[in-house]
């Protein structure tokens, strides 16, 4: 059994004053959650004041991105290492953003995530086809090549450190959910890559989650389905009544 994880990323979104706000408002909310993990990936300006922040609350820090190497030459860059001294013990991988707007591709999404894993963090890789793909039914296929090479050489021993967000891209930011069914079909079709690509033990423990505009009236419906096993929550994470709703999903 799969414990369901509900992410919140807060993108580029909170100046220190906010995130510490908001995040003392989730730490409140999470008080006394133990059968549910909750995640926040704040900007890296102020992960090691909302670590201070949240304190002992069960919540998991995470880094939005992060490069391979502990140090050196990659302006621009933080390391595995800078995020675990800021707080952090996981983080994204693979955004769509990070795609679509900094064109970062498999290959180098594949090199993060091995950086994330050597350095002891947990790691959401985040896939998901745009409209285009899907209205040109190239949804599936779409998401065994990010599968494929975003996971390519992870050993399955490290799996149990690897979850899985699927993120259609029109879904992000656009009120547009992708309906129960929809998203269903996709994460199963992605627990059947991991079976054949690892082993059907692997497969049945990775969490894969859903976002895409994820609301408190739609997380219920999301969390019913076998396959999804969490949510990964952009607007409505910013919200703390909104998340905490998010959070106590039922
Ligand atoms: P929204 O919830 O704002 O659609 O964003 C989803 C997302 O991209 C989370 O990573």
């Amino acid at each position: 059994s799969r414990k369901p994880l509900i992410a919140g990323n807060w993108k580029m979104n909170g100046v220190l004053i906010d995130a510490c706000n908001l995040a003392a408002g989730i730490a409140a909310a999470c008080r006394g959650v133990s059968d549910r993990d909750v995640l926040l990936a704040p900007p890296f300006t102020v992960l090691s004041e909302v670590a201070h922040t949240i304190g002992d609350a069960p919540i998991i820090l995470a880094g939005q991105n992060v490069c391979w190497e502990g140090k050196g030459a990659f302006t621009g860059e933080i390391s595995p290492v800078m995020l675990r001294d800021a707080g952090a013990t996981a983080t994204l991988v693979g955004h769509s953003e990070r795609r679509q707007i900094f064109g970062e591709t498999d290959e180098l999404i594949n090199r993060r995530l091995k950086g994330a894993l050597d350095f002891g963090l947990l790691a959401i890789l985040c896939i998901g086809e745009t409209l285009y793909q899907r209205e040109k039914s190239q949804t599936f296929a779409v998401l065994e090549e990010q599968i494929r090479k975003g996971l390519a050489d992870i050993a399955a021993d490290r799996m149990g450190r690897v979850a899985i967000a699927y993120e259609p891209v029109w879904a992000i930011g656009t009120g547009k959910t992708a309906s129960n069914d929809q998203a269903q079909e996709a994460h199963a079709f992605i627990r059947t890559l991991l079976a054949d690509l690892f082993e059907k033990d692997i497969a049945a423990q990775t969490r894969i989650l859903y976002g895409g505009s994820v609301k408190p009236t739609t997380i219920d419906e999301l969390m019913a389905q076998p396959d999804i096993d969490g949510a990964l929550v952009g607007g409505a994470a910013l919200d703390v009544d909104t998340f905490g709703r998010i959070i106590h999903f039922t």
